[in-house]
């Protein structure tokens, strides 16, 4: 039986603090979206222990001999000046060896832009509910924009309802779609691993484990499409209702549809 406390322990510890020489706070350099303004940014982030009646906190899994550390991660854009905070919990299992899980504390959720007043319930309610759950379940997320894409692709692009993977074959085929969105909605299958999946496809709204990322490669074809569906044909419908009121107060015939 291995020492599971002292593994656990030390080649975490030494992952994170070799940096700092040991001591309780270390600094690592990633790319990230910031979750506020959405600008990429590259930043130091800062590490640093969660202490608990003495330096460090150390939470015991019940009737394991492994233990848990918890870290404080913070960052500031650069570009809009806002707190990033997130908590690290530095954990060991028996399957998985040392593993890293992050929850993202502030902000709550990641902005994204605001759905223009075009697009319709449900599909914006949806949409906002599958941002605001990103952050704490990509899982949920993913499956909330699954199960809004397979509506999306019934009702507005008029599939043949099946699996999602066929329906997404069946949108590519009329060629309707503009290229980079094809590309995109395409992508989704092989982002998500149907093949291994096979639910995602089958059973839209099931929680399953996401690939990385997934969820904001969901949200990211949620809203080109409701740009092409929505957003798109209404400018086009407000200008040509202005050319026809022009026409008619010239005294001429509307324009045909
Ligand atoms: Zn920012």
């Amino acid at each position: 039986m291995p020492n599971f406390a002292s593994v656990a322990l030390i080649p975490v510890r030494s992952r994170v603090w070799a940096l700092a020489g040991g001591k309780q706070e270390a600094v690592s350099s990633t790319a990230m979206k910031c979750p506020h303004c959405l600008v990429e940014f590259h930043d130091e982030a800062h590490d640093i222990e969660l202490p608990y009646r003495g330096p460090r906190l150390v939470e015991r899994v019940p009737n394991r001999s492994y233990q848990i550390v918890w870290t404080a991660q913070t960052r500031v854009c650069p570009a809009c000046g806002r707190a990033i905070i997130t908590l690290v919990l530095h954990g060991w299992d028996p399957n998985r060896g040392n593993y890293l899980q992050f929850v993202q504390v502030w902000p709550k959720g990641t902005a994204r832009a605001a759905l223009p007043a075009e697009v319709v319930d449900p599909f914006a309610s949806d949409y906002r509910e599958a941002c605001n759950v990103l952050a704490d379940s990509p899982k949920a997320s993913a499956a909330l924009s699954r199960y809004c894409l397979q509506r999306l692709l019934r009702e507005v692009a008029k599939v043949k309802p099946s699996d999602l993977s066929k329906e997404i074959d069946e949108v590519l085929a009329s060629k309707t779609l503009p290229g980079h969105l094809a590309e995109a909605i395409d992508a989704i299958r092989a982002v998500g691993n149907f093949g291994a999946h096979p639910l995602k496809s089958t059973n839209t709204g099931a929680i399953i484990e996401v690939e990385p990322g997934e969820a904001e490669l969901l949200l990211d074809v949620l809203e080109g499409l409701f740009d092409f569906y929505f957003v798109q044909p209404a400018i086009m419908a407000k200008k040509l209702a202005e050319v026809n009121k022009k026409l008619a107060d010239a005294g001429k015939p509307p324009l045909k549809k």
